[in-house]
C-alpha cells in the first residue's frame, strides 16, 4: 500500500515515512487541527442548514396564510426574525431575481414586499 501523497494536507510539508500509511498529515498535532477544522466545517453547514429549512418553513406558513402567489409586506418575515442571507442561490422567475430556499423561492422588492414562489 502507498499513499496517495507524501505532503500534509494540513500544512503541505512532507509526511515521514515513520508515518501510517493512512496519514495523511505530517505530525499528530496536524491530524488534530485537521479534523477539528473538518468538525468545525461540519457544524457551520449543519447550521446553514438548519436555518434554510428554518427560512424554507417560514415562506410555507405565509404561503398557506395568505395562499398562492404571495405578495407580502416584509413585516411578516421580519416578525418571525428571517434570516435574509441563507439561501441556495438566485433564479430568475418572471423577471425577478429570486432566492431560492427549498420548496420556496422569494424575492424583496424595493418598496418593502416580497414576492414567494412555490417551486415546482
Ligand atoms: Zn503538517
Amino acid at each position: 500500500m502507498k499513499r496517495e501523497s507524501n505532503l500534509c494536507v494540513f500544512c503541505g510539508g512532507k509526511i515521514p515515512t515513520s508515518r501510517s500509511l493512512n496519514s495523511n498529515t505530517c505530525c499528530d498535532a496536524h491530524s488534530y487541527e485537521l479534523k477539528k477544522n473538518n468538525q468545525l466545517e461540519y457544524a457551520r453547514n449543519q447550521a446553514a442548514q438548519r436555518e434554510l429549512l428554518r427560512s424554507d418553513e417560514i415562506m410555507h406558513e405565509l404561503r398557506s396564510l395568505y395562499n398562492r402567489d404571495c405578495h407580502l409586506s416584509t413585516e411578516h418575515l421580519i416578525k418571525r426574525n428571517f434570516n435574509w442571507v441563507v439561501n441556495k442561490g438566485e433564479i430568475t422567475i418572471a423577471g425577478y431575481k429570486a432566492k431560492v430556499l427549498i420548496r420556496y423561492a422569494y424575492c424583496l422588492l424595493n418598496d418593502q414586499t416580497i414576492y414567494i414562489w412555490k417551486l415546482l
